[in-house]
């Protein structure tokens, strides 16, 4: 029979993050040596406090289905969360809780984008924003920041880039794969050119919310006049290390709320039981529980920055949250490293790969051709083989 795929996910592109993955798994079960700087991952284990209210739940025998958009006691939780870390007031009507911040997104994007409507994205973005825009047949319109602008927008760019089109904008601060994170006076100065059209939609990654290193986080939906055209995303993958326990959330206005569920309801059903018992425990714990993590990042992020520092035709970026750096490589642009050319950010990750045996991200997937992401969420002694590594393999 030919196989005969959907237009949707023939046209679909593979996420990049998850790629490169996968391939440095591939390679590592060769028996390769492979340093694994490609994933956004935290290499905690999930704090024993958390994985204790599993097991409860385990021999509570929560094993049923759960509500679609969430247990009552979750919802109640993440409302407290949001006024506790952000000043915000959720309902729990306003909540929903996904398999993952990334279907919360997905879930956004289709309740709200019809074919043919606008998404703007500040590039760098995650790369999966532009996919799960594409796949609502949208269009992902990127909006340009640079390393000169710590890869942040101004009000003037974002005025710019509004059309009649424009049905929603993409933010995310602490950024993926930046690292930057907006101040409040900066989302403030957006918002007011937001005010002067009240049709667009905005969507607030927070997921790096807490992997902040001293810029005071602000949600967007805290600024009154946006409140209610505001869908703020978070979860507990990064700042708990639970990437593998695929809980995220929503909080938006009631009517965008109930049509994710709807939407969530015909795809998925509720999230794991156990998953969002667990996530009770971790969003009611004071955030103290968590600061060795965020401590740890902030000295790895020091350490990075001063060994790549050292790397001939590296410009850095000076990350303020998440735990990526982004340098731009494009000095390595028509060279030829051991005979193989290199003309590209992909060439050169597949490059460092290959000879350093090194896993990182192309920045094309995030929208900016010269760049590359590192993760400096591994270990220290792996921080600093890698980069020995690159550097020789460079030299
Ligand atoms: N968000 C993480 C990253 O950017 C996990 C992988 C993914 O879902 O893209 O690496």
């Amino acid at each position: 029979m030919k196989k005969n795929l959907s237009d949707r996910i023939s046209n679909l592109p593979v996420s990049a993050t998850l790629a490169m993955a996968a391939k440095a798994r591939e390679l590592k079960s060769q028996g390769v040596n492979v340093i694994g700087l490609s994933l956004g991952e935290p290499d905690f284990n999930t704090p024993t406090f958390i994985k204790d209210a599993a097991i409860q739940a385990v021999n509570d025998n929560y094993n049923s289905y759960t509500p679609v958009d969430g247990y009552v006691e979750l919802k109640e939780a993440i409302c407290r969360k949001f006024k506790r870390d952000n000043n915000i007031d959720y309902n729990p009507s306003q909540i929903v809780v996904s398999t993952g911040a990334k279907q919360s997104i997905a879930n956004a994007i289709q309740v709200l984008i019809n074919p043919g409507d606008d998404v703007l994205l500040v590039a760098p973005y995650w790369v999966s924003y532009s996919a799960i825009v594409l796949l609502a047949e949208g269009n992902p319109i990127e909006i340009y920041s640079d390393i000169n602008t710590e890869f942040k927008i101004t009000p003037e760019q974002l005025e710019a880039a509004i059309t009649p089109q424009t049905k929603m904008v993409v933010i995310n601060s602490p950024n993926n794969p930046s690292g930057s994170v907006y101040t409040e006076a900066e989302y403030r100065a957006l918002a007011a050119v937001l005010e002067k059209h009240p049709d667009i939609y905005v969507l607030s990654d927070e997921i790096y919310e807490h992997i902040n290193y001293g810029v005071p986080h602000f949600s967007f939906a805290q600024i009154p006049s946006m409140y209610d055209r505001t869908l703020t995303i978070n979860g507990v993958a990064k700042a708990f290390a639970m990437t593998g326990w695929r809980i995220g959330y929503m909080g938006a206005p009631e009517w965008i709320a109930k049509a994710c569920t709807k939407m969530q309801g015909q795809i998925t059903s509720g999230a794991n039981c156990i998953a969002q018992r667990a996530t009770i425990a971790a969003l009611d714990a004071p955030v103290e529980n968590i600061k060795y993590m965020i401590d740890e990042f902030s000295s790895r992020r020091e350490m990075i920055l001063q060994l790549l520092d050292k790397i001939d035709g590296f410009v850095l970026n000076q990350p303020k949250g998440a735990f990526y750096v982004f340098p731009d490589i494009s000095h390595y642009f028509g060279k030829t490293l051991k005979g193989k050319s290199i003309e590209n950010a992909s060439d050169f990750a597949i490059y460092l790969l290959e000879e350093a045996h090194v896993a990182t991200v192309t920045g094309d997937a995030f929208g900016c051709p010269n760049n590359i992401r590192i993760s400096y969420a591994a270990s220290k002694e792996d921080i600093s083989e890698a980069v020995d590594r690159i550097k020789r393999v460079l030299s």
